[in-house]
């Protein structure tokens, strides 16, 4: 693909500062397209001006002083035939005092604001007229830019780049060229992609403003649905892929699965039930399973987890269990071994955390596959770690790992293992339909019975005193509780001073309760230990941090307090609200908030406070922070959507679903094409 420097009227400090944006190839800079656009096809003028709305207007100066009050600012005063219009500049250099002297004839473009002395600009852009000076014919894009990138410079380099195309008759048509079949896009009265571009970059004169800027004009609707077409094509060839790679094949499990079921104490839900089937399948099948297993706190993922590595043991194969954090690699290894051990099954640990020579016992039995299921944290992937024959990696909160790690894991097999991850964190439509799209998913969309809905409160800061009595009366009656501490996120340090601040307030309130601490910095050995207090009944009340977001499954506990819980994403205050109402008693969350709260806050808090639907908060999650944040797509290795939206784009989506899956048979060679342009010669994605 073409670099920067094949146009050669682009200068070297041009091509660094477009680098800096990432753009290297004429095509990427084609397609990097305007933020929004002004409107200096006209001049307005002042007697119809309009506070609140962008204008520009032409006049001379009659009046220009640094003025000292109430602080230093530039103020330049324009005349034209029906008013006049007062400019305010509060940074200034003493290039423009002198640009801005009286009777110079000047055009200026910005937010009209009613001022002192009537209407006003503040910081517009200037333009002193002279005898070349034009008017802009179309609407005038604004681009992404760096600093020491000028918009005007941008601009000239992106209508350089359109033109030889345009013109050249050598140039390669390839950056402009349909990439798809015109029965693909004319169905929609899509234009071609390069008029789409075109009418992005010089939008006509009539061009519709508001469309632009809100993407919904054909050009930017058919951008939008190439690039989800580009990312369906390419998820669709990394399933097509895995298809063609070998695994193990596991047959049904005819006695381990049975013999667990008969032992457990409770049925298998419905749900549950029929996700287990899907995996046994998958399990059966000669190529790699690679499915995502979602369901909400508590709905018992890892039961059907457990099942899934009965399978695999029982055909003779390893199976790895990786979880984020110690605390809950050692919550599997206690239920492992409880379910497992009466089955004779050899359950192994390997944890950071862990003595030499335990560590060098558990290497052993991995290695020499005396170790049939082996539980532990990131340091399972470790190149130390010799698996005799992984069978199938199971991931626990599987967007906790970045995708070098699951692929990591994955390594250790030979042929490539099942993979199972497990999430609770739901997962909208539009998001599986999407980034999504190369996994099956499997979904556990109900709770075991019996459990009774968690109340939610939001009280404000104000009332601790009340919320303390109520961990008082809570904890005399048998009960334990959590009491989780204000998050700070941009500071480490800060955090465990919190932590600790919280736990010697704690102590002091409360004298007569056996009072623990569990933070991020601990030891895993310290925190281990902690946990078990608290899993024992030893200690009533847990102060703790965010660490005990994932997993935790103390069913005596019953009230959970968190503080500043307006700080927190909302799937992580349901993910920590989901520790307490697992036993059968009626469980409340209380969410202690800071006044003022800003309006977004307080719209997610609201969330928060009518849904138990992991699903619905999911979906007010990915509406109020996007994609990225929901998941942590970005660390993913997928690259992120930036034309299209996937909720206001949700139905092109839908369309560009279904045409992937014709293209992908009938045009192989477009397919390519298309591909290569959105997300550029390098197909081979690293993806989960
Ligand atoms: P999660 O999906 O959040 O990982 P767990 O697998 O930890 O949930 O299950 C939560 C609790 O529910 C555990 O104590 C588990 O033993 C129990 N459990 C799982 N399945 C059922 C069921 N079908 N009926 C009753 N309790 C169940
Ligand atoms: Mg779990």
């Amino acid at each position: 693909m073409s670099t920067l420097s094949e146009i050669k009227t682009f200068s070297k400090p041009l091509i660094a500062n477009l680098n800096k944006l990432g753009i290297n190839t004429v095509p990427a800079l084609l397609l990097h397209l305007p933020l929004r656009y002004i409107d200096e096809t006209h001049l307005t003028a002042v007697r119809d001006l309009r506070v609140g709305e962008a204008a520009q207007v032409e006049g001379e100066i009659v009046h220009t002083e640094v003025s000292y009050q109430p602080r230093k600012a530039l103020i330049t005063r324009l005349a034209e035939a029906s008013g006049q219009l007062t400019l305010r500049f509060l940074h200034f250099y003493p290039s423009q005092i002198a640009a801005l002297k009286v009777g110079n004839q000047l055009r200026v473009y910005g937010e009209v604001r009613s001022g002192f002395f009537g209407y006003e600009m503040v910081h517009p852009s200037c333009k002193v007229v002279g005898e070349k000076t034009v008017m802009a014919e179309t609407l005038t894009p604004i681009y992404p830019s760096v600093a020491g990138l000028t918009q005007a410079s941008l601009r000239k380099a992106i209508a350089t780049a359109l033109n030889l195309v345009n013109i050249h008759p050598s140039a390669p048509r390839e950056y402009l060229d349909e990439t798809l079949p015109e029965s693909v896009y004319q169905p929609f009265q899509f234009p071609s992609f390069f008029a789409a571009i075109k009418a992005l970059h010089n939008p006509s004169v009539d061009a519709d403003l508001q469309g632009l800027e809100n993407k919904t004009t054909p050009a930017w609707r058919r951008l939008a649905f190439d690039e989800l077409l580009a990312q369906q094509l390419s998820m669709r060839k990394h399933y097509a892929h895995r298809r063609s790679v070998d695994a193990p094949q596991f047959q049904p499990s005819k006695q381990l699965v049975s013999a667990l079921l008969k032992s457990l104490p409770f049925a298998l839900t419905q749900a549950q039930q029929k996700v287990a089937i899907e995996i046994e399948r998958d399990l059966a099948q000669p190529h790699p399973m690679q499915r995502l297993l979602q369901g909400d706190v508590g709905s018992g993922k890892t039961i059907v987890a457990c099942m899934a590595a009965l399978q695999s043991i029982e055909s003779g194969w390893q199976v790895a269990l990786m979880a984020p954090t110690e605390i809950l690699a050692e919550q599997h290894y206690r239920k492992m071994l409880l379910w497992l051990r009466p089955l004779n099954i050899q359950v192994a640990w390997l944890t950071g955390g862990q003595s030499k020579k335990d560590r060098a016992l558990a290497m052993q039995s991995i290695s020499n596959g005396s170790a049939q299921l082996i539980i532990g944290t990131h340091a399972l992937f470790q190149d130390a770690v010799q698996f005799k024959k992984l069978g199938l990696a199971i991931i626990d909160e599987q967007h906790r790992f970045g995708v070098q790690q699951r692929l990591a894991l994955r390594k250790k097999g030979q042929p490539e293992p099942h993979q199972l991850m497990m999430t609770a964190t739901p997962i909208p439509r539009t998001l599986s339909m999407s980034y999504y799209a190369d996994l099956d998913v499997s979904v556990i969309d109900a709770l075991p019975p019996g459990r009774t809905p968690i109340l939610t409160k939001l009280v404000s800061d104000g009332r601790r005193d009340e919320i303390l009595q109520r961990v008082r009366e809570s904890c005399a009656q048998g009960y334990q509780a959590y009491w989780v501490c204000p998050l700070i996120e941009e500071s480490e340090a800060l955090q465990l001073a919190t932590a600790n601040d919280t736990y010697a307030l704690m102590q002091n309130e409360f004298p007569e309760l056996r009072v623990g601490l569990v933070h991020g910095r601990m030891k895993p050995a310290e925190k281990q230990a902690v946990m078990a207090a608290f899993s024992a009944g030893e200690l009533q009340l847990l102060v703790a941090t965010t660490v005990i977001e994932v997993g935790v499954d103390v069913p005596n506990a019953s009230l959970m307090v968190i503080e500043h819980a307006e700080r927190m994403g909302l799937s992580q205050l349901h993910q920590l609200r989901g520790r307490v109402g697992r036993g059968a008693a009626k469980s409340t969350c209380i969410l202690l908030y800071q006044r003022q709260l800003s309006e977004t806050a307080t719209a997610r808090l609201k969330v928060i406070y009518e849904s138990n639907d992991g699903f619905a908060i999911a979906q007010a999650d990915l509406n109020l922070r996007g994609p990225g944040e929901l998941l942590g797509l970005r660390q993913s290795g997928v690259p992120m959507l930036k034309i299209a939206d996937l909720d206001r784009d949700a139905e092109l989506l839908t369309q560009a679903k279904a045409i992937a899956d014709r293209l992908v048979n009938d045009c192989p060679m477009e397919v390519e094409r298309h591909l290569a342009r959105w997300l550029g010669r390098v197909v081979e994605l690293v993806k989960v």
